[in-house]
C-alpha cells in the first residue's frame, strides 16, 4: 500500500474585520419568544423616551452576558450568538431596553459569524460614534434608546443600501410576527 499524500488542512474561520475583542457570550437558553425581563425596568418595546441609565444601574438589572457587550463593549465570539445564521420572519429588538432596531428582510445570510442586517427599522433606531479601538477606523453602532453597544458599521453589505450592521446575537431579542 503506497499512499501519496495525507494533508491535513486547518481551516482558520472568515476574519470580515467584525471586530477584534472576543469574548465568550453563551447565551442563555431563553426562546426566541422570550420577551419577559423580569428585574429590568427599563424595558418596553412601546415607550421610546430616550434612556439616561448609569453603567451602575444597567449592571444591576441586566444579566451579566448582556451587559457585557451592551455597557462594555465586549464582542461575542463569532458563529456562537443565536441569530447569525437565523432565518425567522419578525422583528428585532434591543435586548437590553426593547427598542425596535431591525426588521427580518433587512437580515442577510453575512459569513461574518455575527447577524448582520443592511438597514434599521428607522433612522433614530441607532446611534453612531467612531470607534478607533484597537487600531482600526470602525464605526461603532448603539442603541438609540439605551445607548448600549450593539456591534459595528461596516460598507461591505449588500443593496440597496451596501451597509453591513454587524451586530451581537446576545443584545438582541426577537419576535416573530403573528401569523
Ligand atoms: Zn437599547
Amino acid at each position: 500500500m503506497r499512499q501519496t499524500k495525507i494533508i491535513f488542512f486547518i481551516l482558520f474561520l472568515p476574519i470580515l474585520s467584525c471586530n477584534k475583542k472576543v469574548v465568550n457570550t453563551v447565551p442563555s437558553p431563553t426562546t426566541l419568544t422570550d420577551t419577559s425581563h423580569p428585574g429590568n425596568p427599563y424595558y418596553s418595546r412601546t415607550d421610546t423616551t430616550v434612556l439616561h441609565v448609569s453603567d451602575a444601574e444597567w449592571k444591576k438589572v441586566l444579566p451579566d452576558s448582556i451587559y457585557q457587550v451592551a455597557r462594555n463593549k465586549e464582542t461575542e465570539e463569532a458563529f456562537t450568538g443565536k441569530f447569525w445564521n437565523a432565518t425567522g420572519i419578525g422583528t428585532y429588538y434591543c435586548a437590553a431596553c426593547g427598542n425596535a432596531l431591525f426588521r427580518s428582510d433587512s437580515k442577510f445570510a453575512s459569513t461574518c459569524g455575527w447577524p448582520s442586517f443592511f438597514e434599521t427599522i428607522r433612522p433614530i433606531s441607532v446611534e453612531y460614534k467612531d470607534d478607533h479601538s484597537y487600531n482600526m477606523e470602525r464605526t461603532e453602532v448603539l442603541c438609540g434608546r439605551c445607548g448600549g453597544h450593539l456591534g459595528h458599521l461596516f460598507d461591505d453589505g449588500p443593496p440597496p443600501t451596501g451597509k453591513r450592521y454587524c451586530m451581537n446575537s446576545i443584545v438582541l431579542d426577537f419576535e416573530p410576527d403573528k401569523k
